[in-house]
């Protein structure tokens, strides 16, 4: 069944936050990462230094990065060309097959997994679905469409419940309080 959840299980500042040691804790063999907004912004189009050493960190540690984007190929495959990770563009987030399929073949449990993004309503609800837990960063820059705008308005509720509620999994507190506020300030 689909579990429906929008909170998620730890927000961080920055896709950086998420490091190998942080992932050994949760004891993690599989990371999936949205690209737009999480590792860079939408008019990025290739990875730079830090994502590149980011991403060779991780594998190092023995973690294995899968990109999962609603974004078109063209996008996701020129941001995947320097980095050869398995990707999936147009993946269809919260209700990704591919998702699903990509976690079955792999044989590791849900609890073996994390999901990387920037939306509560696609990435933490994706990875909910799953059994996986979510690691929430705030967008790096946010589409100004109405869209976008709606989509926020609905997750600042979550939010703030999140931030009141579990203190202890938000880090750095402090900086993502003033991030979320000035987030906020944007959608009004
Ligand atoms: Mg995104």
């Amino acid at each position: 069944m689909h579990r429906f959840s929008l909170m998620p299980d730890r927000m961080v500042m920055t896709y950086r936050d998420v490091s190998a040691a942080f992932l050994t804790e949760l004891e993690i063999k599989l990371l999936f990462v949205d690209i737009d907004n999480t590792l860079a912004p939408y008019e990025q189009p290739e990875p730079d230094e830090h994502i590149l050493n980011w991403v060779a960190d991780l594998q190092g540690a023995g973690v294995e990065i899968v990109l999962v984007s609603n974004n078109n190929p063209e996008r996701v495959e020129r941001f995947n060309k320097d980095l050869g990770l398995k990707a999936y563009p147009k993946t269809g987030k919260p209700f990704s097959g591919d998702m699903k399929r990509h976690l079955k073949d792999s044989g590791l449990k849900p609890e073996q997994a994390l999901v990387l993004g920037d939306q509560l309503i696609t990435d933490a609800w994706a990875g909910h679905g799953l059994g996986i837990r979510t690691v929430i960063v705030p967008p790096i820059r946010d589409k100004r469409t109405w869209f976008f705008r709606f989509k926020r308005w609905l997750e600042r509720p979550v939010i703030r419940r999140y931030m009141k509620e579990h203190p202890e999994y938000v880090y750095p507190f402090e900086q993502l309080k003033a991030a979320e506020g000035k987030q906020n300030a944007g959608v009004e």
